[in-house]
Formats: C-alpha cells, sequence, structure tokens
C-alpha cells in the first residue's frame, strides 16, 4: 500500500515520460529503445585495442589478467544511452532497469558468450546501498536471471562478494592508477563461499564503467577463490569508445 501511494506521489510530481522522445508513462519507451545500435565490435577489456569477438580477453592481456571477456552493450556516446545511464543512477529511476535491462539481454542474445552457471551483480557498500535505496547492477542482474533462460533461471548470488571497505565513488577519480588503487581489496569472498565459486562460468554485471578497475578487482578476487571462467557484461564503457 505503502508503495503504491509514494509511487503515486511520484509520479504526480514528476511525471515520467520517454527520455527521447517524450511519449508518457514509460522512461524509455518501446520505439526508442529499439532504435539504440548495439555495438558490434568489441575490443579486449585490458588494452582496449585488439579487436576480439564477444570481447574477450586477448592473448597478451590474459597472460597477466583474471577477466576473460567483458561484453559492453551500447556506446556511451549514444546521447540516449548516457542520458538513460544518468537517470538511473542519479535520480534513482529504478524503474529504468527494466529497459536498461533489455538492452543488456539483448546484446548478451546477439553475441556468443557462453551460457552462465552464475551471476553476480557488483555489490555496492551497505552505506551506499542504504542513500542509493537499490543497487542497479542488481537489479540488471535479476533482469538477466528471469530472461537469459526463460524458465530455468540462473542464479544471482548478490551476497558472494562482499564490499567490506568504503571507497570513494569511481566516476570522482579521474586517474586510472588512482582508480586502482582507490579499489584494491574493497572486497571480500569468504571462504566458506569457495566451494560455490569452484570451476564454476561467472557473469559479473555492471551498469558503466570506465577504466574498468571494479570489474578487474572482481575477477581476480573470483579467480583466486577458485572461478573457473569470468565474463562480465555493461551498458556501456566511458572513455574512448
Ligand atoms: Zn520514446
Ligand atoms: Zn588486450
Amino acid at each position: 500500500m505503502f508503495d503504491r501511494i509514494n509511487d503515486f506521489i511520484l509520479d504526480t510530481l514528476f511525471p515520467v515520460s520517454c527520455i527521447s522522445c517524450g511519449k508518457d508513462d514509460e522512461w524509455i519507451c518501446e520505439k526508442c529503445l529499439n532504435k539504440i545500435s548495439f555495438k558490434n565490435i568489441q575490443v579486449c577489456p585490458y588494452c582496449e585495442k585488439r579487436i576480439t569477438p564477444n570481447g574477450y580477453t586477448c592473448f597478451e592481456c590474459k597472460k597477466k589478467y583474471s577477466l576473460d571477456g567483458l561484453l559492453v552493450a551500447a556506446s556511451y556516446k549514444d546521447k540516449f544511452v548516457s542520458q538513460a545511464i544518468h537517470l538511473y543512477k542519479y535520480r534513482f529511476a529504478e524503474k529504468i532497469s527494466e529497459p536498461l535491462g533489455k538492452i543488456v539481454l539483448e546484446s548478451l542474445r546477439q553475441s556468443e558468450m557462453p551460457l552462465p552457471d552464475m551471476i553476480i551483480p557488483i555489490p555496492l557498500h551497505p552505506r551506499r546501498l542504504r542513500w542509493r535505496g537499490f543497487n542497479q547492477s542488481e537489479l540488471l542482474a535479476e533482469y538477466l536471471e528471469q530472461k537469459i533462460t526463460p524458465g530455468f533461471p540462473i542464479e544471482v548470488s548478490n551476497n558472494l562478494i562482499r564490499r567490506i571497505r568504503y571507497t570513494e565513488p569511481q566516476m570522482k577519480i579521474k586517474n586510472k592508477l588512482q582508480r586502482e588503487k582507490n579499489i584494491k581489496n574493497a572486497f571480500e569472498i569468504p571462504r566458506k563461499s569457495s566451494d560455490k565459486t569452484k570451476n564454476k562460468r561467472i557473469l559479473l554485471v555492471d551498469d558503466v564503467i570506465t577504466t574498468g578497475a571494479t570489474i578487474f578487482e572482481c575477477a581476480k578476487m573470483l579467480k583466486k577463490s577458485g572461478a573457473g571462467e569470468v565474463f562480465a557484461i555493461v551498458i556501456a564503457r566511458q572513455g574512448n569508445n
């Protein structure tokens, strides 16, 4: 009941309309959603130079790093995409998770990335979660859980990776090395969880990334805890592309 009253008040104060064409009642209408162009060229997530199928990590980078591949669904330069992400992240528009989930799902379907055993959203620190009220990556992961293989939901694990250190938002830090330093040792995978990750193929989910430091750090933790393969999917990556 309270939720419904809350929704009513919010809808009255901030009427919902498509951020692109202005059509009422939806943040992103079906027509505009279909106009988003998916990235058809993917690159290695680490060097961002070598073009690889499905955004797999290139041979050279694979020697040094943990993440096996990163699929970037759409371009951040697509104004519609960046607007939607911004709205999602900072205006607390929880309902936008569905159209954004569709973008991620469609990109996954168009790719040949192998199906995961488990989906893990990038966790927020409890303090930031309280402030924002929802974890935007978690909502995307839950959308995928239901839709990747309808009828056979793939497990979403929300508490396997824990955020144990409160960090500055990566968005506020410009320098790549500083971002790496900021996120280092920010996560923990309890030892008792390692039988859940052992030899598993894991898909990490996040909304938008820049240097990738957070996802790379999580991939490193997962491999340390015995994961077989770790892939990731994001709506967009800020920066060069
Ligand atoms: Zn529209
Ligand atoms: Zn590379």
